[in-house]
């Protein structure tokens, strides 16, 4: 077993009212308690955050948004700076979801911009990495991981890059129920420190990085083996607060 501390992460994507987030949040922090083994966050939606910050202003669980634009102000209708999370007292925020990349046209350099944004502003962040079922099937998988952390993380210092944690989300393990196996993981994540070490020497042993896609309580243990899985980032299952906090007090084997 690693000495990195786990660290369990549920994205609410857009779900929720404030009502219903602040609900869950408050089963959250009911159900979690006082851990602390653990590391722990939500991103809810931007609407529900002051008030999921509110509810969790005294629990260990941090709070986080689900992405940033990269520049500071601006005529950028509908977006919100990395220094406006900051200025509402965000804890994270994620960069380069999947569905970000799909669904809103984010390019490696788009991410590698928001990266620094967070970084400008020292707010720590989930990078999320992962390749679509295509470029698996085609064993391109390496080298889309490798082409989208080698974007983000190039030339940063050991200084930013402890302030980083990385996801690696196959896509099609999103949302999908096809979770990838423990053995699928581990080879990527023990690829992608690889790559950290190249790029950051030692450091790369210090650098947490979670597996997402259809983590349930009923796989998150048998994943949590494997010594390059230091947490995870989960959607679906992190949207009820049983299930989540089954999540987090995954049982170590
Ligand atoms: C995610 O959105 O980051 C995710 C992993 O979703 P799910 O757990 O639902 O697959």
């Amino acid at each position: 077993m690693s000495d990195r501390k786990p660290f369990l992460a549920g994205n609410w994507k857009m779900h929720k009212t404030v009502e219903e987030a602040v609900e869950l949040a408050s089963g959250l922090a009911e159900a979690v308690g006082s851990e602390t083994g653990r590391d722990i966050a939500v991103f809810p939606t931007l609407t529900a955050l002051p008030a999921v910050q509110d509810i969790l202003l005294d629990s260990v669980i941090k709070v986080g948004a689900q992405t940033c634009h990269y520049e500071t102000t601006g005529a950028f209708t509908g977006e919100v700076s990395a220094e406006m999370l900051k200025d509402v007292g965000c804890d994270l925020v994620l960069v380069g979801h999947s569905e970000r990349r799909a669904l809103f046209g984010e390019t490696d350099e788009i991410v590698r911009k928001k990266l620094e944004a967070a970084l400008r502003v020292e707010l720590p962040t989930i990078l999320c990495v992962g390749e679509t079922i295509g470029e698996r099937e085609a064993g391109r998988t390496e080298e889309v991981i490798k082409r989208q952390i080698e974007s983000a993380l190039t030339g940063l210092s050991a200084q930013q890059m402890a302030t980083i944690t990385i996801a690696y989300e196959p896509v099609w393990a999103i949302g999908t129920g096809l979770t990838a196996t423990p053995e699928q993981a581990q080879e990527a994540h023990h690829y992608l420190r690889g790559i950290v070490r190249e790029l950051h020497g030692e450091v790369a042993d210090q650098v947490r990085i979670q597996y997402g896609g259809s983590v349930k309580p009923d796989n998150i243990a048998g994943l949590m083996l494997k010594v390059d899985l230091d947490g995870a980032l989960v959607g679906g299952a992190a949207l009820t607060a049983d299930s989540f906090a089954a999540i987090v007090k995954y049982s170590e084997g």
